[in-house]
């Protein structure tokens, strides 16, 4: 099976990147970060803190998640056999999905579910601790990111778009806040693998990053394209 890993920050552009590279490519793309926004709604359904282990590791086993593809390729998340591909997508899932993501219990009860999709299918996987931990031996890592207000300015304007009620101020101080705990906390934090390739999307378009990668997809593997 072949595996591309794309890791980086909010916002750095990595899912929409991902979802075209994985069609154009023939590949599945795998969003690990909607698992962990799984994991946060159905926390905050429940009326729980995301930030207490004790709240959240005794619920694991009744979290039963579900990944599918829709006919345009893009992956749809079940939880406990109801759709929340788009409940997930809420602004304060953001912040609660980072919270449940610092629990290594919560770390743990998703790594099998996302190694497993890497045996099954080539997939183009995208999170946080792709290349460092869920797939160190993927056959090309990438490490996107871009400034953390460019980053908050396109997550802006995915919001807006979406007429979800929020300002960039509040955007900018969510993607900083998530920077700062995604790399900080103890297991598996955001870091760029060594063997990854960085890419600083600050001061390209969406199809130029794409070009980008594709010229590196190119170079090492021709005969993936
Ligand atoms: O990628 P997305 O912003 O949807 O991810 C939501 C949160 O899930 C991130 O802020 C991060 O805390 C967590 N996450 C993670 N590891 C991954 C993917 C996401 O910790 N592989």
């Amino acid at each position: 099976m072949f595996s591309i890993a794309i890791d980086g920050p909010a916002g750095a552009g990595k899912s929409t990147v991902a979802k075209r590279l994985a069609a154009d490519c023939q590949m599945i793309y795998v969003d690990t970060g909607a698992m962990y926004r799984t994991i946060g709604y159905y926390i905050l359904q429940q009326g729980l803190n995301p930030k207490n282990p004790e709240d959240v590791i005794p619920q694991l086993p009744n979290i039963h998640i579900g990944i599918s593809y829709s006919q345009e390729g893009g992956q749809r998340i079940s939880l406990n056999g109801k759709d929340v591909s788009q409940e997930i997508r809420l602004p304060e899932m953001s912040m609660a999905s980072s919270n449940v993501s610092a629990i290594p219990q919560v770390r743990s009860f998703l790594l099998d579910l996302q190694r497993n999709m890497a045996k099954e299918y080539d997939v183009i996987m995208d999170g946080r601790d792709i290349g460092t931990v869920v797939l160190p031996n993927a056959d090309l890592k990438i490490f996107l990111t871009a400034s953390p207000e460019e980053r908050s300015r396109r997550r802006f304007l995915e919001y807006q778009a979406k007429g979800l009620p929020t300002s960039y101020e509040d955007t900018l101080a969510d993607v900083q806040k998530r920077d700062y705990q995604d790399s900080h906390r103890e297991v598996a934090p955001l870091k760029q693998a060594q063997d990854a390739v960085l890419l600083d999307t600050t001061g390209l378009n969406f199809e130029q990053t794409v070009e980008q990668i594709k010229l590196i997809i190119k170079e090492r593997f021709c005969h993936v394209l």
